[in-house]
């Protein structure tokens, strides 16, 4: 059968007739809300590059995650601004670390909302690599690897509910995997950073945690942005090493790219809605060029259609608000 006798239209008459058939659901309980915690910040920072997004002190941190969780935010995303760098990056793992303070902090005020921790190099080196260097200031792998597991232990033992790799080392889910078991944490799941691409939509995040590479750049590590295929072929490499969800990062223009994974690995996947794709609309919503609502709400959804089932997003709280029936 086809037109006149189908009419495609018939079922998208009314708002009842689309709630109806409506494929996708986008809700708060789906959101990550990324928050940066300072251990040098005495209040709270603004971010130029990311209206709406500020460095925090702890205490302020414990704030945001309350509101996150009185809006019905599934979860926070830590990363650590810290007060001292060096080569080697042994803020991360640092028991007393901005990263472990601020998650002892918000489970003990909101034991129910999950706090995932970024395990990475990147933000506690001085040359602000995501793991060690070696002479030749390539990035070594193996020695890098031994370092985010210890990183992710320590975040665990702080009371982190997951540990979330983004350094794109080969190898580390399953180290980090193997020390958290030997330590007693078993139950702790690792959110791996499968498929990171290099790419130009981190700038701002490289403002807010001061991790913009003092050399060279991270192609040596990260996806190059081409290739749909590698990006697969990383995720099955981190299920089979033992990584509990996987994630594409960045999202909007990756939507194959959570397809594909999605359809092969099985598992949960993240999206994560990075810094840069937050500030564009930002931009042009305050230039008048797009409503942030509307806009918002639907690359939103459009990550939920292409697979992802978790949506890291600075605009976690707004879209939780508008879900809600707020302004
Ligand atoms: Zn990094």
């Amino acid at each position: 059968m086809s037109f006149p006798q189908t009419r495609m239209r018939r079922l998208r008459a009314t708002a009842s007739l689309r709630g109806l058939v409506r494929e996708t659901e986008l809700s708060a309980e789906r959101f990550v809300l990324p928050l940066f915690v300072s251990e040098t910040a005495t209040a709270r920072e603004p971010i130029a590059t990311m209206p709406g997004v500020e460095r925090l002190p702890i205490a302020a941190a414990v704030e945001e995650a309350r509101e996150a969780a009185a809006l019905g935010i599934a979860a926070v995303m830590l990363f650590g601004v810290p007060a001292e760098k060096d080569d080697r990056g042994s803020g991360a793992w640092d028991d007393d670390g901005v990263v472990q303070l601020a998650t002892a902090a918000i489970k003990r005020a909101l034991p129910d909302l999950l706090v995932i921790t970024d395990v990475c190099l990147c933000e506690y080196t001085d040359h602000g690599h995501c793991g060690v260097l070696r002479e030749d200031g390539a990035v070594d792998n193996d020695a890098s690897v031994e370092l985010l597991a210890r990183t992710a232990v320590s975040q665990a033992r702080a009371g982190a509910d997951v540990v979330a790799p983004s350094d794109m080392m080969d190898g580390r889910v399953r180290e980090i995997r193997t020390e958290l078991d030997g330590e007693g944490l078993a139950d702790v799941p690792i959110l791996a950073y499968s498929a990171k691409f290099a790419s130009a939509f981190y700038g701002p995040f490289r403002d807010a945690a001061g991790s913009t590479p003092s050399f060279g750049d991270r192609r040596a590590y990260q996806l190059d942005p081409a290739n749909g295929e590698e990006a697969v072929r990383e995720a099955l490499l981190d299920v089979r090493e033992g990584a509990d969800m996987v994630m594409v990062k960045p999202a909007l223009s990756y939507g194959d790219v959570i397809a594909a994974v999605k359809r092969e690995t099985r598992l949960p996947v993240a999206a994560y809605n990075v810094s840069g794709e937050y500030a564009m609309v930002k931009a042009a919503a305050s230039a008048g060029y797009l409503d942030e609502r509307t806009t918002v709400l639907e690359l939103l959804t459009s990550l939920r259609r292409a697979g992802a089932d978790t949506i890291v997003t600075y605009h976690a709280k707004d879209a939780a608000r508008w879900l809600a029936g707020g302004a």
